[in-house]
């Protein structure tokens, strides 16, 4: 057999590399469990934890901050909740925007923007997705994490075979990483349980009257811009649709289904008797048909996939060649939480609720997001 002979030179560089490789990877791994910064406006009260309300989430990844918001007047309670699945980025961005705009008038507002912190630390595996994702501002790229629809399985593993959520449904066992199955949680569950109770907690403690929890689908999923509400918010939602409709926004009401349990949805309403809505807007870049991933595809929603597919019929909402961008999906966000705060003012005005600041919906859609979010720190 051959020997084969380095040099001590040469092993010293192989070493040398080896060792940088380690560091990059090492700091863009690290990178990946440091949040990005949230500038929030003047008008904010104070920064909670959910760990305040579940004490055995504090110093976990599960823990995650709670941007309240109190108003002058007294009216109802706000919750509105991003990054229960942090692949899922108009969630994350809604509620950033709203934290960077809004000032609350009447009743108190508490704004989730990473709902699952955990799932903004990894990315899905086999997807080939990008870490980050960038929004133009006047002052350079403001850039977010694109996460993971499940727990990062560092933080909870192993899954079991078939998961049993806390209502008793039997599921995948990959779910007991999905946040919005794991609803009304346990307390001494695992930590998506722990995060699920958490949130519960919160909106027992803070007396919360409605929730909005705001999410994405792939364009071929059939419930896509549409807003998913619990029967005791029936009116509300019909009255908002009306609302949005006559402003130009087809959107669709579904009804959560009774026996689909563990959503939130469905918990929030059954266990704390709670207005829920849960919104969805179209991601090409989570859906199974898109082309090469990329941060544009993210933030851009242009895909020639999607077009195409739009064009033989197989999508559940028009897709054209110049795609469905972050900012239309945001603005449709925002649209869906004026159209449901007016409704709620109009249906119950002991706990109409009231800011101001936030962006038009139709500003977003035509400026873009970038000239509402607060300019990024140097060197970010
Ligand atoms: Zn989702």
């Amino acid at each position: 057999m051959k020997e084969i002979k380095g040099t001590p030179g040469s092993a010293a560089l192989f070493l040398f590399l080896a060792g940088l490789l380690c560091v990059f990877s090492g700091k863009s791994f690290l990178d990946m469990h440091r949040p990005e910064p949230i500038f929030p406006r003047p008008g904010l009260s104070e920064i909670k934890k959910l760990g305040d309300y579940l004490p055995a989430l504090q110093d976990s990844a599960g823990d995650t901050d709670v941007y309240v918001f109190r108003g002058k007047e007294k009216g109802g309670n706000l919750l509105a909740v991003g990054g229960t699945h942090p692949n899922e980025p108009a969630g994350l961005v809604t509620t950033v925007l709203l934290i960077e705009t809004i000032r609350a008038v009447r009743g108190d507002i508490f704004i989730i923007p990473r709902a699952n912190a955990s799932g903004f630390t990894h990315s899905d595996p086999q997807e080939g997705n990008p870490q980050r994702f960038s929004i133009s501002t006047p002052a350079g790229p403001r850039r977010f994490r694109l996460g993971s629809r499940l727990t990062n399985p560092v933080d909870q593993w192993p899954d079991p075979a078939v998961y049993m959520n806390p209502p008793g449904q039997k599921l995948s066992g990959n779910e007991a990483r999905n946040l919005n199955r794991c609803y009304p949680g346990r307390a001494k569950g695992h930590l998506t349980e722990k995060i699920a109770f958490g949130i519960m907690e919160l909106i027992r403690k803070e007396k919360i009257d409605i929730a909005i929890d705001f999410h994405e689908s792939a364009p071929e999923y059939p419930v896509i811009n549409a807003i998913v509400f619990h029967e005791n918010s029936a009116e509300l939602a019909a009255l908002a649709v009306m609302e949005l409709q006559a402003a130009g926004i087809e959107i669709r009401l579904e009804a959560s289904p009774v026996g689909l349990r563990g959503l939130s949805h469905r918990e929030w309403g059954d266990e704390a008797g709670i207005k829920v809505l849960l919104l969805e807007t179209p991601n090409a870049s989570h859906g199974r048909l898109k082309g090469r991933p990329s941060s544009s595809l993210v933030v851009e929603g242009r895909d020639k996939f999607y077009a195409r597919a739009a064009r033989l019929g197989w999508l559940f909402v028009p897709f054209g060649e110049e795609g469905i961008p972050l900012s239309q999906r945001v603005a449709r966000h925002l649209a869906a939480i004026s159209a449901l705060l007016k409704s709620l003012a109009e249906l119950e005005p002991d706990k109409a609720i009231a800011m101001e600041g936030m962006p038009p919906s139709a500003d977003v859609q035509q400026k873009g997001l970038g000239v509402f979010l607060h300019p990024p720190l140097k060197g970010t």
